[in-house]
């Protein structure tokens, strides 16, 4: 675990909206009868995880502790290596040859590649590589940005992943410092929310920025699943900012798909086809 840089922190949710509040007790319901141990805690009991935490208006938090985080490129680069995998960098697909409904191969910029089966998982630019084959996939790009500190203010070791749900402000570990973000592209615009909810976070540095793509779908749930036509086409997109959790499962299942197996998880609702057959389903916890 140390080499994808897992930690081990728990997952905290601020609520300072009554309909937050009524929204988390419906998913912490939901959660408990599956066996995840999250909960509800009063602000008072926030404060003992974080004591940092500035709670003017909190009404309750959501907590997990058995959640998590990790270094996504370390992962990636783990499953790249265990996998066996052959992986072709700076190696764009421009079309999909389809004859018959079936696909018979990729060309790609290094090549012709021969192949019965495409997954397409190209994130934000899963539209167009669809579109090579025919198919529209409904994504669109989103740009969110994240701060790095070199230093943690003083934060407890463990610090759980923590959302300001209603201003979308969190923050958490990441290396000697924290790493931190909202919904807003600039720092000034995230600052203010920043400030007020971690006050310490106003007397560090930052270090370095980053920003990149959420591959949103219309109602902000993942894609996944099988076309009809042609035939063995399988995408997984459209994340819309929660693709690092839900990579594990979705890869799993897609990896059944492709082998024939039947799958262990039944994700039928995340089809494509829910738009056109009015089965959207909005997903409520967006940050
Ligand atoms: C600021 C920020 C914070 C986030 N925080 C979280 C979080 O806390 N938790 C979480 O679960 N998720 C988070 N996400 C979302 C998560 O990063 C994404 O959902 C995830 O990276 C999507 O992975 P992916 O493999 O589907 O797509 P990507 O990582 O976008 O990979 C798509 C790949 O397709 C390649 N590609 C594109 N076009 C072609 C082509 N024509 N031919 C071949 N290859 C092509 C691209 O080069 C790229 O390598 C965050 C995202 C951002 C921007």
């Amino acid at each position: 675990m140390d080499e994808i840089g897992f930690r081990h922190d728990g997952y905290l949710f601020l609520l300072d909206r009554e309909e937050d509040v009524a929204a988390f007790r419906v998913a912490l319901a939901l959660q408990g009868s599956l066996g995840v141990p999250s909960r509800e805690l009063t602000p008072a009991e926030a404060a003992e995880l974080l004591p940092q935490l500035s709670l003017d208006g909190i009404l309750a938090a959501a907590y997990c502790p058995s959640d998590g985080y990790a270094t996504p490129e370390a992962v990636v680069q783990w499953y790249a290596r265990e996998s066996g995998a052959t992986v072709l960098q700076g190696c764009a697909a421009t079309a999909v040859d389809v004859r018959d409904g079936k696909i018979e191969a990729v060309e790609t910029t290094g090549g012709r590649i021969a192949t019965g089966t495409v997954i397409c998982c190209a994130g934000v630019w899963s539209k167009e590589v669809a579109d090579l084959a025919g198919i529209a996939l409904p994504v669109e790009g989103e740009a969110r940005s994240m701060w790095f500190t070199p230093q943690d203010g003083g934060l407890p070791e463990r610090v759980p992943l923590t959302i300001d749900f209603s201003t979308g402000f969190y923050f958490h570990r990441e290396g000697p410092g924290l790493a931190f973000g909202g919904r807003e592209r600039a720092l000034e615009e995230v600052a203010e929310a920043a400030a007020r909810r971690l006050p310490v976070l106003a007397d560090l540095p930052v270090q370095s920025t980053w920003w990149g793509w959420y591959d949103v779908s219309p109602d902000w749930n993942a894609l996944v699943g099988e076309v009809e036509e042609p035939s063995r086409f399988l995408y997984a997109t459209g994340f819309s900012g929660h693709g690092f959790q839900q990579a594990p499962a979705v890869g799993e299942h897609l990896a059944e798909l492709v082998v024939g197996r039947e799958p262990t998880l039944d994700l039928s609702a995340f089809s494509a086809t829910r738009f056109a057959r009015g089965a959207e389903r909005p997903e409520a916890f967006v940050v």
